[in-house]
């Protein structure tokens, strides 16, 4: 057994003629593709002079290219380090003051500004394009790809992938070999991946969902993957005929439904969809089984944890749950601010510790202190209940929890109500400043078009639905919710823009 990422990925490549990933532009590479190609970069990194436990910076479009990017800092013994394309050039400047990489690639009309980033923190400037071209790869063809594997050990690191920034600006997790192949490997199995897989990848992969869960998997089961520069529900539907899984964000599978083609017969062939990184409404879910006779898998993880718990594969896939933990991951809800255990059945904070969990954030060890308990459990921030079946249901992020008159208000349970009224689409619901309570609980809400809805009749819905401290004190219509690349709701971005509406209407 090797605790080397790339060393078990070379392991389970069998079938070195088998084809690993494709692109919607017929561009194909085999298992020996990728071992040749990822090797020739990782003598590129050495030529750069990227030394073990160097960072490699990346802010690229996706590609196929920047997949084996990852793979050759894996074997290299760097640390790779993607960053969101959709980055401005003084947000990219603060990533690589904090990572301080050896190298810094970035996509090539990116890199005039990038330049004065890389000189200013020491880092070899490299571009790379969406269709593999730029100077990373220049003349690469020419070297042998016979790569001599950098030995790591299960500790160190693979990988730094910042968070999202949902909550606040984003931290970059540490993550290590182990981390990653100790999730892969559970992954592979629990969702029965094989060598007869092909995998709709339609997610990008800076992000730790597309990059480790999707990618990783395909890897080590042997199967193969159509890479999609971004999702696009027409391109899906036409591919879904010769593909077995996709994996999405919520966003997908309502996009999807919005679709005409997308029915019972395109989907035959597929034997699993799963669903992650924001939370799946029980109607999308609903519907999605309706079209197509499938039941998504809802699955929950994080950029710390990898993969925390998974609906089963064989068995219930119960709407609005995220399933079960893991093998390997334990998992329990605490109260907060005790951190004793709740009885089961009630709300506390989840808490995980397993081989999935990450060694810290990236130079912040105070942070990374205060989000470990001292019997080595990791607080998620995110608020859950363990119902009777075991199952674990989100209930949102404790950051999110709404205090008003000193009544916890948990948003998910308001939106859930909210979204099952005639005309809505879906809400979001946050505490805003307010004279009287502290915070106001305030929803803001998208309505179906031509929907005779307003504040007045969603209010009067709720009357006898919530408790009165639960009900919204206000009630917004927007055309959208703002959401990040993940399709994560940004409900700062809302808290800011309604900050003072209460104090306006005093
Ligand atoms: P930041 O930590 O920077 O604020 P983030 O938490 O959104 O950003 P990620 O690591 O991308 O960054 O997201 C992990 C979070 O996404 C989880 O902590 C959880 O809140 C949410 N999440 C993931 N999967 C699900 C799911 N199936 N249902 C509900 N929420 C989910
Ligand atoms: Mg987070």
């Amino acid at each position: 057994m090797t605790n080397h990422m790339f060393g078990a990925i070379r392991n389970a490549a069998t079938e070195f003629g088998a084809l690993f990933v494709e692109t919607t532009d017929g561009r194909r590479w085999t298992y020996g593709d990728m071992i040749a190609e990822s090797g020739r970069l990782a003598e590129r990194l050495v030529e750069r002079g990227v030394q073990p436990g160097d960072r490699v910076a990346a802010q690229t479009e996706k590609s196929v290219e920047a997949l084996m990017l990852y793979l050759a800092c894996l074997r290299a013994g760097a640390v790779y380090l993607p960053l969101n394309p959709a980055y401005t050039l003084p947000e990219l400047g603060y990533f690589v003051g904090d990572a301080e990489p050896r190298l810094l690639v970035v996509a090539p009309e990116k890199a005039a500004g990038a330049r004065e980033v890389a000189d200013r923190h020491g880092a070899h400037l490299d571009t790379l394009d969406a269709n593999g071209g730029g100077s990373l790869l220049e003349g690469l063809e020419a070297t042998s790809g016979d790569f001599s594997d950098v030995a790591r050990g299960a500790d160190d690191l693979a990988a730094i992938l910042y968070t999202s920034g949902t909550t606040g600006r984003s931290k970059g997790a540490m993550l290590t070999h182990d981390n990653l192949l100790s999730n892969a490997v559970t992954l592979v199995d629990y969702w029965g991946f094989t060598s007869d897989d092909h995998l709709i990848h339609a997610l990008p992969i800076f992000h730790t969902h597309g990059l480790f869960v999707a990618s990783n998997v395909v890897l080590l089961s042997g199967g193969s993957m159509m890479f999609l520069q971004k999702f696009d529900p027409e391109e899906v539907l036409r591919l879904m005929p010769a593909a077995t899984t996709m994996m999405g964000v919520p966003t997908f599978y309502t996009r999807l439904l919005q679709h005409p083609g997308l029915n019972r017969e395109t989907a035959a062939g597929m034997r699993l969809f799963t669903s992650g990184s924001a939370p799946l409404l029980a109607e999308t879910h609903r519907q999605f089984k309706e079209r197509t006779g499938h039941a998504i898998l809802e699955r929950y993880g994080m950029t710390e944890t990898n993969m925390n718990t998974s609906n089963p594969y064989d068995g219930d896939r119960i709407a609005g749950t995220v399933g079960f933990p893991l093998p390997g991951v334990d998992l329990r809800i605490v109260d907060p601010e005790s951190g004793a255990a709740v009885p089961q059945g009630e709300t506390g904070m989840i808490e995980v510790k397993g081989p999935n969990v990450f060694k810290g954030y990236w130079r912040m060890p105070e942070k990374t202190a205060s989000e470990f308990r001292d019997d080595g459990f990791f607080v998620t921030g995110d608020l859950g209940i363990v119902d009777g079946r075991g199952y674990v249901q989100i209930v949102g992020r404790g950051k999110d929890l709404v205090i008003s008159g000193g009544y916890n208000v948990y948003p998910k349970e308001v939106e859930t109500e909210i979204d099952q009224l005639p005309g809505v689409v879906e809400s979001a619901v946050i505490g805003v400043p307010h004279p009287d309570f502290g915070e106001g609980v305030t929803a803001v809400v998208v309505k179906e078009a031509g929907a005779s809805i307003d504040e007045a009749s969603v209010v009067a819905s709720l009357q006898n639905r919530l408790a009165r401290y639960k009900q919204p004190k206000r009630v917004i219509f927007v055309a959208d919710l703002p959401r990040n690349t993940m399709g994560k709701v940004q409900k700062n971005v809302l808290r800011e823009e309604y900050a003072a509406i209460y104090e306006k209407a005093r």
